[in-house]
């Protein structure tokens, strides 16, 4: 997972609630070799969670900064390349003689894109953010710290958000274009109107009606992250970690790294086909 935005939209506390535990880029955070420009330094975080009663590893990849500065002038660069290295990565390793039977997939499987919760529009940076991305990454767009609007003003602005979507012609994850049959258009229809997904996060718990629960507390009660009548947390969560989970995988490596390996293996002159191996981490 990738999710970049600026600075204090609530991403690090969203990934802790996430994993319901205390991950910090601070305490975890790999810092990468190669020097990236310092206003969108890329760390990730991993984890190991188990969902059904299978374990996997999930990897965060944090962009803090982005967007901050005055001049945000192609801040999406590093990001961009980051996704491209992986897809690289995973490339050499596909077309060495000798081939792994498991190749290590860093590849971005998802992008969380965090709005702020402005009740307005869309800023020029999100739009092309996204619309620069949308091609090489599954992008999933949430609106940060929905607890700061009006159940009204949220509609409001989640409507909003889809119309400008629509409109720049930005396709976020899943895409019409990839809907398997009716059944899964018919399901993914329903998440397409839902989106973007208004989420709250809090790595802290308290106790309401005898239960702990991650919430935030306020003078006016608590926002508890994990109630469906609060926020859409659950609902973002169950569609990333749950339903669809496998096929934010297989779009990525069906339709994004294939886009991303035809054109390196065009550029170096034609080589065969290689057919993939499956992999089995997951990275969004
Ligand atoms: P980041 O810079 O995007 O990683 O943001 P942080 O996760 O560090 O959060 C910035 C501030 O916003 C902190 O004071 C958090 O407690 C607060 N915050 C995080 N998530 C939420 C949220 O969902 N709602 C509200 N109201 N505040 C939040």
């Amino acid at each position: 997972m990738s999710k970049p935005c600026h600075s204090g939209l609530g991403k690090s506390t969203l990934v802790n609630t996430l994993f319901k535990s205390q991950v910090s880029r601070k305490s975890t955070g790999w810092a990468r070799d190669e020097k990236i420009p310092k206003t969108v330094e890329i760390k990730s975080v991993s984890h190991v969670i188990e969902e059904g009663g299978v374990k996997m590893k999930l990897t965060v990849v944090d962009t803090p900064g982005f967007g901050d500065l005055i001049n945000n002038d192609n801040c999406w660069d590093p990001i961009s390349k980051f996704i491209n290295e992986q897809y690289e990565k995973f490339l050499k390793e596909e077309v060495n003689i000798t081939r792994k039977k498991r190749i290590p997939d860093t590849r971005v499987h998802c992008c969380l894109y965090f709005i702020s919760p402005t009740g307005h529009s869309l800023r020029q940076l999100d739009i092309e953010f996204m619309k620069r991305l949308s091609h090489s990454v599954n992008i999933i767009p949430v609106i940060a710290k929905a607890d700061t609007m009006t159940i009204e003003e949220r509609q409001d602005f989640k409507q909003r958000v889809r119309k400008e979507l629509e409109m720049s012609g930005i396709e976020f994850y899943p895409q019409k274009e990839f809907d398997e049959d009716m059944e899964d258009k018919s399901d993914n229809d329903k998440i397409r109107e839902a989106m973007p997904f208004a989420v709250v996060g809090s790595d802290k718990e308290y106790q309401v009606n005898g239960k702990r629960v991650l919430g935030r507390k306020t003078a006016w009660g608590i926002v508890e992250v994990e109630n469906p009548n609060h926020c859409e947390f659950a609902q973002l969560r169950d569609f990333l970690i749950r339903s669809h989970l496998q096929d934010l995988k297989e779009v990525t490596h069906n339709i994004h790294y294939e886009t991303y390996r035809a054109k390196r293996l065009n550029e170096n002159g034609g080589l065969h086909p290689i057919s993939s191996s499956d992999t089995q981490e997951s990275n969004l």
